[in-house]
């Protein structure tokens, strides 16, 4: 009689190189002020709404959506005056990340970060099984032109990133950092400009199709998508054709594509938004200099800053108790004690100055 073997008492381990790393996660708790992701604070025009749900009327669910985002890539084109072929889209900027570390990084190959970044940067480059080699950033956080070039000559990676203005300390790369180390011709030199619009320079003038550039960009910040997941890069045809090899079929849904589509008609509105957050963003920082905290210049949607006298994660948990979040980065290396704020809108602003404020005094 055939019996059937019992199942195994233990699930199987999952792939060494995940390690223990835990995810990048920010908590997600009910607050007044919410000032810990980086979003933006305002809805998308109303008349970007009007014009997508007129779109959802339209759209054919019972079909795979446009495999190439055509429309789209032509609208995201049209506004950076490159080729639709030089666009790539993904399900926000960090897929466009992990689809770049897919191609062109993993196992055997390296990556060149500069700490502290963005801390998706190392842990895709974990997840995909690639080797991260860390520069470190000097005490105003830039990163420092000639060692970046021995670090590039040296390790040689397949991928370098910057970050720019870098997420958490808000300060744009030196253009001339990014330049010089394009110049070395080693790998592909990636940009990430999640936070671009804020700031006073972009390397997307530098994007061509032989230049080993890119430059990635999201609907989550300035087009106050954050919900519908749209990042995209501009770089060489050649790159985009070899990351649409590595992103699955059909990864854009219909949705997503009119949305990103239809928000690009709202270039002026969108404008509008950021004017207003870089003039929040610089009250914010006059009004955090007349407090006992260390400040950074930030050209983002966010500031960091440490308490002089306190602990950042006390701090932290004593704004929360007035039902202010922000993210608390005091234990991050490079970082320590000190807590970054999104700018959110004008009264938002002004109740975490207050609360902040009376927790300092
Ligand atoms: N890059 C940077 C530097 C970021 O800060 C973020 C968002 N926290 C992203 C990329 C990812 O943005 P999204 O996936 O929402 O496009």
């Amino acid at each position: 009689m055939n019996q059937l073997a019992s199942p195994p008492r233990r699930l199987p381990a999952p792939r060494p190189a995940l390690g223990l790393r835990e995810g990048y996660h920010s908590p997600q708790v009910p607050v007044d002020v919410r000032l810990n992701t980086n979003e933006s604070p305002y809805p998308p025009p109303g008349a970007w709404l009007e014009a997508l749900v007129s779109e959802v009327r339209r759209l054919e669910y019972n079909r795979y959506p446009d495999r190439a985002a055509v429309a789209l890539r032509q609208s995201l084109a049209e506004l950076h005056g490159v080729r639709p072929e030089q666009v790539f889209a993904a399900n926000g900027s960090n897929e466009v990340l992990q689809c770049l570390f897919l191609a062109y990084a993993g196992p055997s190959r390296r990556a060149v970060i500069w700490e502290p970044t963005y801390a998706l940067h190392s842990h895709i480059a974990h997840l995909t099984g690639t080797e991260v080699v860390a520069g470190r950033r000097g005490p105003s956080f830039e990163v420092d032109v000639r060692a970046a070039v021995e670090l590039v000559e040296s390790v040689r990676p397949s991928v370098t990133l910057f970050c720019s203005p870098n997420n958490p300390t808000g300060l744009v790369e030196e253009p001339s950092t990014v330049l010089e180390v394009l110049a070395l011709g080693e790998g592909l030199v990636v940009v990430d400009e999640a936070y671009g619009q804020f700031a006073s320079w972009s390397a997307l003038g530098q994007v061509s199709d032989d230049t080993p550039l890119v430059v990635v960009r999201t609907f989550s910040k300035t087009w106050s998508m954050a919900a519908l997941r749209l990042g995209y890069l501009v770089g060489p045809a050649e790159v985009v054709r070899i990351l649409e090899r590595v992103a699955l079929p059909y990864h854009l849904d219909a949705l997503k594509q009119a949305a990103g589509r239809l928000a690009l008609r709202f270039v002026p509105e969108m404008e509008q938004t950021v004017g207003a957050i870089v003039a929040e963003r610089e009250r914010i920082a006059r009004e955090l200099a007349k407090l006992p905290v260390q400040t950074w210049r930030s050209e983002a949607n966010f500031l960091l800053f440490r308490p002089l006298a306190k602990s950042g994660a006390e701090v932290w948990r004593q704004l929360l108790d007035r039902s202010v979040l922000v993210r608390d980065t005091s234990s991050w290396p490079g970082l320590e004690g000190s807590l970054r704020v999104t700018v959110g809108l004008p009264e938002e602003n002004t109740k975490f100055l207050t609360a902040l404020a009376e927790v300092l005094s």
